[in-house]
C-alpha cells in the first residue's frame, strides 16, 4: 500500500506530522468494496488484522507521512482563525489509475494539536451516518467524498452517555477548503505579507494542479481558479437543492475548493418542501437552511476570493472589481442550473419557453409548500402521472382545485416520464431510516444498515420489496434534529 505526502512536502506550513490514537479492539462495521477496489487496495487485505490497523491509522505505510491540516474558517458567520483537523489526520494520497490522486483521511482518530479542548474521537453513530448519506450522494451522482470503511475502536466515547467510539475512513479529491486559503491568507497579519503571499500562491497553484489543471494556462490563473471553483460549487449546491438536501453547516471550512459535498454533520434530506426546513439543533437562526443555500455559497466565495485578491490583481481596488464580477456570474450559474434540473425533474424538453417553464416551476412548489408535501415522492409519483396516471401525486395535495389546474397546464406540456425518473430518486437516506440503522447497529445489529445501504445505492431503480425506504417519516417521528461535531 504506497501512499504519497504530497500535501506535506508542498504545504509544510499547514500540516503537523501527527500519529493516530492506538485503537484497544478494532472490529470493521462496514467496508466500502468496490472503492476500495478502485483505489487499487484489496478489500481482503482491509478485513484482515493489518488492514484493519491501517483504516485506524495504526499500521502507516513505510514512506507515509500522516498529518493533521490546517485551516480557518467562518462558522455561523463568525470568523474562527484556527480550526484544522481537530480530530482527523490525512494519511497520504492515493495515485488512481488515470493518475489523479485521492485523500485518505481518518476522521475520529484521536485528538491534534488543532483540537482545541476536544476529545479528538467520533462515535459509531456519526461516522456510519457520513458513510450512509455520502454513499447516497454519490450515488445519486452528486459530486462528494466517499466513505471507504467504519472501523469500531473498542474505545468508549463520552458524549451525553458512553457510546461506543469508531474510525471513519474517508476519500476526497482533497481536503483544500475554503477555510484553507483563509488560514494562510490571514497568517499574513502575524507572518509578514511577503510569506504570506509567497504560501498562498504555492497553495493556489497545487490546487490548481489538483484540481482545475487547465486554470494553469489563463491570462490570470488565479481568477481561473476562482471561476473554476466558483462554477464547481454552483453545479453542487443546484444539485443538493434539487435532491432536497440540507447540508446544515455551510461553515467556510466545510466547503471544498474540488467542489466535493465534505462534512456530514448534522445534513439531512428535506420531506415536506419548505425552503425555511432546518435540522441543525444549533442553527437557530436558520442561516443554512434549504432554501438559503445558494446565497450561503455564493457569501462563502466572496470570503474565498477575499484571500485571492492580491495574487488576482496588484491593484487592490481593481481585483475587488474582477472579482465582484466573477461572484455575480457564479449566481447566474447557479440559476441557470437550478432551472435547468427543475426543468428535468418536470420531463420538459428544452424546446419549452422560459416564459412558460418558470412559473410552472414556481406555482408548482407553491402548491408544495401550500400542502406540506413529500418532495422525493412527489416528483416521483408525477413520473407516474406523466404515464397516464396522476392519481397517486394528487393524493398528496389539500388544495386539490389548485393542483388541477397546474396539472393540466403541466400535461398540456408532454412531459417525458423517461427523463423524470433518470433524475428523481426514489429511494433517499429518509432521516427515520438513517436513525433506525444508526440505532441498530450503534446496538450491535448491523442488518438495518446494509438493508438501508442497498436501497441508496441505487436511487432511481424502484425494486421491489422496498416500498418503506420511498416513504416518509410516519407521522410519530416528529420534527427531526440533527447535531454538529458529534
Ligand atoms: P465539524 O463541525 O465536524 O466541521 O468540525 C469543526 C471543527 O471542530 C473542526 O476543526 C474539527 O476538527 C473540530 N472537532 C469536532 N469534533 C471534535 C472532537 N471530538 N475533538 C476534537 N476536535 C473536534
Ligand atoms: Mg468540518
Amino acid at each position: 500500500m504506497a501512499l504519497d505526502d504530497l500535501f506535506a512536502r508542498e504545504l509544510p506550513e499547514l500540516a503537523i506530522r501527527w500519529q493516530a490514537e492506538a485503537a484497544p479492539e478494532p472490529r470493521l462495521l462496514v467496508l466500502n468494496e468496490p472503492l476500495a477496489s478502485q483505489l487499487g487496495i484489496d478489500p481482503g487485505w482491509l478485513r484482515c488484522g493489518e488492514g484493519l490497523r491501517f483504516l485506524t491509522g495504526n499500521l502507516v505505510p513505510d514512506g507515509a507521512v500522516p498529518v493533521a491540516q490546517g485551516y480557518a474558517g467562518h462558522q455561523f458567520g463568525g470568523y474562527v482563525p484556527r480550526l484544522g483537523d481537530g480530530r482527523a489526520l490525512l494519511l497520504g494520497e492515493i495515485a488512481t489509475a488515470d493518475g489523479s490522486l485521492r485523500d485518505l483521511h481518518l476522521k475520529g482518530s484521536g485528538a491534534t494539536p488543532f483540537a482545541r479542548g476536544g476529545d479528538g474521537f467520533a462515535a459509531v453513530g456519526p461516522m456510519l451516518r457520513e458513510y450512509i448519506v455520502s454513499e447516497a450522494m454519490h450515488a445519486l451522482g452528486i459530486p462528494t467524498t466517499r466513505s471507504l470503511a467504519v472501523v469500531a475502536t473498542g474505545r468508549s466515547v463520552q458524549r451525553d452517555t458512553p457510546l461506543p467510539g469508531a474510525v471513519l475512513a474517508r476519500i476526497a479529491s482533497s481536503h483544500l477548503r475554503v477555510g484553507t486559503f483563509q488560514y494562510v491568507a490571514a497568517a499574513g497579519d502575524g507572518g509578514g505579507p511577503q510569506l504570506a503571499r509567497g504560501v498562498l500562491r504555492r497553495l493556489a497553484d497545487h490546487a490548481i494542479a489538483r484540481h482545475y489543471p487547465d486554470a494553469a494556462g489563463a491570462q490570470n490563473r488565479y481568477l481561473a481558479l476562482f471561476d473554476a471553483v466558483g462554477s464547481a460549487q454552483a453545479a453542487l449546491v443546484a444539485q443538493w437543492m434539487l435532491v432536497g438536501f440540507v447540508h446544515g453547516v455551510m461553515n467556510t471550512d466545510n466547503m471544498t475548493i474540488s467542489g466535493e459535498t465534505i462534512d456530514y454533520g448534522p445534513c439531512a434530506f428535506m420531506e415536506a418542501y419548505d425552503p425555511e426546513t432546518v435540522f441543525s439543533s444549533i442553527d437557530s437562526w436558520g442561516r443554512y437552511a434549504y432554501g438559503n443555500q445558494p446565497s450561503i455559497a455564493g457569501w462563502n466565495l466572496a470570503r474565498f476570493a477575499e484571500t485571492l485578491l492580491p495574487l488576482i490583481d496588484g491593484d487592490q481596488d481593481r481585483a475587488v472589481e474582477i472579482a465582484q464580477q466573477s461572484l455575480t456570474g457564479f449566481g447566474a450559474q447557479l440559476q441557470s442550473a437550478l432551472a435547468t434540473g427543475m426543468r428535468a425533474k418536470l420531463g420538459l424538453a428544452g424546446d419549452v419557453a422560459e416564459e412558460v417553464a418558470t412559473p410552472l416551476m414556481n406555482d408548482g412548489l407553491a402548491l408544495l409548500a401550500e400542502s406540506h408535501v413529500d418532495f422525493t415522492s412527489f416528483f416521483r409519483n408525477l413520473g407516474r402521472a406523466a404515464r397516464g396516471d396522476a392519481e397517486p401525486a394528487r393524493g398528496m395535495f389539500m388544495n386539490l382545485a389548485g393542483f388541477d389546474e397546474w396539472l393540466a397546464r403541466w400535461q398540456a406540456l408532454n412531459p417525458d416520464p423517461a427523463t423524470m425518473d433518470r433524475v428523481n430518486p426514489i429511494y433517499i437516506p429518509r432521516n427515520h431510516l438513517v436513525e433506525e440503522a444508526l440505532e441498530a447497529a450503534t446496538g450491535g445489529d448491523l442488518e438495518p444498515l446494509t438493508q438501508l445501504l442497498d436501497a441508496v445505492s441505487s436511487p432511481y431503480d424502484e425494486r421491489p420489496g422496498l416500498r418503506r425506504y420511498a416513504e416518509p417519516a410516519p407521522e410519530d417521528f416528529g420534527k427531526y434534529r440533527t447535531f454538529c461535531g458529534t
